[in-house]
């Protein structure tokens, strides 16, 4: 381990690589910022890379909410056929599916085609910051320790471990101490959808649809799977509350969870990921330690659920265990207290905020809690609600964005602005902003004008206006 302290310096520094920091150093490299992207892992994208779909791209009416950098990610995806496209869930909302082998090059391709400068393999283990301004981050990698400075930053971490370290206010929780449990992603391959489809059509009271009323509308379980089926993809999900996956649980054929959510990953593999494991509901993603000690156990109900799928559902007979995610997931830990705070009823009234809207999200409020149980709150009328510029500047900071997880928000809040969709927009919002900021010579980044960013973003393809 090299023992010098190296110093670097660019214009705006984005930590964390997932959809919230590969959409802000997109952005800010593409309005004229040297840009410093640094990431722990070996590959960017976060968990943008782990099989899931892309929720909040688009409302319960299929309108799309977000644009700019996710639909040059998507192009990307096109282009290598790696694309699967919008599917409704006839549950609560739309979502886009892609390969994510296929979105681990489009990510690479977009930062390359601006001039982004990775360091992965590098974690940020320091800030030093006085009186509101952070001056440098202290990075650790295996040339020894790098103090690295920039005129703005923005922390895409997840955890808002720099917002956090440079004194912003933040919460874990709320007053009940839970935490969304810790979940491990798999793939499938060689699904036969024809087979899967034709059960879940004989199974209507297994499968989570209509639930919302405006999904629902007068619509019977029976008619909103045939909807789903139409499609022609192997996407459902099947509820705890049905009898497929309650008797499953029953019998301690799988671990207690709420929803096995089945989505394509790639048309050419007849591969689907698999989300149906869960541990916790009060591990703290934090505590490395105690995050570590969920793997082992993870990777079991993984292969389980594999197992039993394979035993049990029509399409799985032939399928083979195809691949676990790059890591485990964490859906919760610290929300950075900003400017505004994203509450329930913003996001569940589908609130806009004309004036200082910079990013829009449209799923419904989904909180995963210990067991078979989840909280889902449906956004009023199939519609979406704003995030203000405020949500993505800490209290008290001068220098500092941040955006995706860890943005300014309630629990519930956090619930649906977790999703990529808007963390792709809040990070493209924020990159643009501390860009547009250096460029002007700003102290700091409130005194952009919100009609600039507005005028800039809207040029570059985010969506700030209607979507109901
Ligand atoms: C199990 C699970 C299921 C989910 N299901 C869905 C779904 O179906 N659809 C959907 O849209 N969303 C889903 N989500 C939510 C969504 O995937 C994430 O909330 C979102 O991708 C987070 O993006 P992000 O950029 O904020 O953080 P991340 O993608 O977590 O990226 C943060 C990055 O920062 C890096 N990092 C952290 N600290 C440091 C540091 N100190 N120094 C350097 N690097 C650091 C990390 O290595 C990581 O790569 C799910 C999440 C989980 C965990």
């Amino acid at each position: 381990m090299g023992q010098r302290i190296h110093h670097a310096h660019y214009d705006v520094v984005v930590v964390g690589g997932g959809a919230s920091g590969i959409a802000a150093a997109a952005a800010a490299a593409r309005n004229g910022s040297r840009t410093l992207i640094i990431e722990a892992g070996p590959i960017l994208g976060g968990e943008l890379l782990s099989g899931m779909s892309l929720d909040g791209v688009l409302n319960a009416r299929g309108e799309y909410v977000v644009g700019g950098i996710s639909d040059e990610l998507f192009a990307e995806c096109r282009r290598m056929d790696g694309f699967i496209g919008p599917i409704h869930d006839h549950r609560l909302i739309c979502y886009v599916c892609v390969d994510p082998e296929v979105m681990k090059i489009a990510v690479a391709r977009v930062l390359a085609r601006y001039g982004v400068t990775p360091w992965l393999y590098s974690f940020v283990e320091d800030v030093v910051a006085d009186d509101g301004t952070v001056h440098s981050l202290a990075v650790v990698n295996k040339r020894g320790r790098t103090i690295v400075t920039a005129d703005q930053f923005i922390d895409c971490s997840g955890d808002g471990d720099v917002a956090a370290q440079a004194g912003a206010p933040f919460e874990v929780s709320d007053r009940t101490g839970q935490l969304q449990p810790i979940s491990l992603m798999f793939r499938m391959s060689n699904v036969q959808t024809g087979s899967l489809l034709k059960f879940a059509q004989a199974h209507p009271d297994s499968l989570a649809v209509g639930e919302s009323d405006y999904i629902r509308g007068r619509h019977t379980d029976q008619e909103l799977v045939d909807k789903l089926v139409e499609q022609g993809q192997p996407s459902l999900f099947f509820k705890s509350e049905g009898p497929f996956l309650g008797d499953a649980i029953r019998r301690g054929d799988l671990a207690p969870t709420a929803l096995i959510m089945i989505q394509p990953t790639s048309a050419r593999r007849k591969e689907v990921c698999v989300n149906a494991t869960r541990v916790g509901g009060d591990i703290d993603g934090t505590d490395t330690r105690k995050l570590s000690a969920t793997v082992a156990t993870l990777m079991e109900q993984a292969w389980q659920t594999s197992v039993f799928l394979k035993g049990h559902l029509p399409g799985f007979e032939q399928a083979d265990f195809a691949g676990l995610a790059p890591r485990v997931g964490v859906r919760e830990t610290r929300r950075i207290m900003g400017d505004h705070v994203l509450s329930k009823d913003d996001v569940v009234s589908g609130r806009k905020y004309p004036e200082s809207v910079v990013a829009k999200g449209a799923q419904h409020v989904d909180i995963h809690q210990s067991g078979t149980t989840q909280i889902r709150i449906p956004i009023a009328n199939g519609g979406s609600y704003d995030i203000p510029f405020g949500c993505l500047l800490p209290k008290g900071l001068r220098n500092v964005l941040v955006a995706g997880r860890c943005l300014s928000a309630s629990r519930e809040g956090m619930g649906t602005a977790r999703t990529m969709g808007p963390c792709l927009a809040m990070g493209q919002a924020a990159g643009t902003a501390a860009a547009m900021t250096r460029a002007a010579g700003l102290a700091e980044v409130r005194q952009l004008p919100m009609a600039d960013l507005h005028g800039r973003l809207r040029e570059q393809g985010a969506v700030l206006d209607g979507v109901h």
